[in-house]
């Protein structure tokens, strides 16, 4: 089943700038794509486009076959991971996972407990009343991929998120992210200029050109896994 179309999608932006060129793909449901290719190359215009963030100049984007805008405004279907674990510093950990489940108006009991279970599959079970400055790059990046999965989404776009870390976190954080895959189901499409990350991570691989925006070619991936 189809989750994410781009048909012939070209993106220019105000400045001139061609990020997407006659850019056409197909996501199907429970896939791992990552986004591989050069700085500059389109990869985050792309995936700022599944999330409705910025419109295409011509073709189209689809997600679970409808415009982006449409599945953020009336579902909780899609969750971004940025580089940055962007939290709220003056919040806890459980707060800063609480609150995107608040502001959607989830149940208080309801909205404890989906936290709760998410912040213990990133193995932050025990920092659940610590400060985001208590904690390493790694382990605020773990709260991050919570705080993006406890509202259960079916696709999960994440943009360079361990780019910033050291080379030993990234690799247990690669890790885990796969088993979180493996155990949500959901679909990832996954941003990286870094090949052995996107070798060992995906399902499937999207590389991209430097002249902007332009596809390449697809791989297969052979997953050590089910
Ligand atoms: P990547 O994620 O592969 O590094 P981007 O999608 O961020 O590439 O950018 C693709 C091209 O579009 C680059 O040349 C970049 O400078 C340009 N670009 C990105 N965002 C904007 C914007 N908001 N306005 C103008 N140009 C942009
Ligand atoms: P609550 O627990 O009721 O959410 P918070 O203590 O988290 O209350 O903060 C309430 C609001 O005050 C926040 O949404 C934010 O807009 C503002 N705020 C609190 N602390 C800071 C801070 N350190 N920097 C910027 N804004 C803050």
């Amino acid at each position: 089943e189809e989750v994410v179309s781009f048909q012939h999608v070209d993106k220019v932006y105000q400045s001139g700038t061609v990020a997407l060129s006659q850019f056409d793909l197909s996501i199907a449901d429970g896939e791992f794509i990552s986004f591989l290719g050069p700085s500059g190359c389109g990869k985050s215009t792309a995936l700022r486009m599944v999330a409705g963030l910025g419109e295409a100049t011509n073709g189209r984007v689809k997600v679970f076959n409808q415009s982006p805008k449409d599945v953020i405004k009336h579902s909780n279907d899609i969750a971004y991971v940025f580089q940055e674990a962007n939290l709220l510093p003056w919040r806890t950990v459980l707060d800063n996972v609480l609150l995107p489940l608040e502001i959607r108006g989830i149940n208080k009991e309801k909205r404890k407990e989906c936290a709760v279970e998410v912040l213990e599959m990133v193995g932050l079970k025990d920092y659940l009343h610590a400060y985001p400055r208590q904690l390493s790059g790694g382990m605020k990046m773990r709260v991050s991929i919570a705080r993006a999965l406890a509202a259960k989404p079916k696709l999960l776009l994440m943009d360079e998120p361990f780019a910033a870390l050291d080379e030993m976190t990234r690799q247990t954080l690669q890790m885990d992210l796969l088993q979180i895959w493996q155990k949500e189901k959901a679909t990832i499409l996954f941003v990286t200029h870094n090949v052995y990350e996107a070798v060992y991570l995906s399902s499937k691989i999207a590389v991209m050109s430097a002249r902007p925006g332009r596809l390449v070619t697809m791989i297969d991936v052979d997953l050590p896994y089910p």
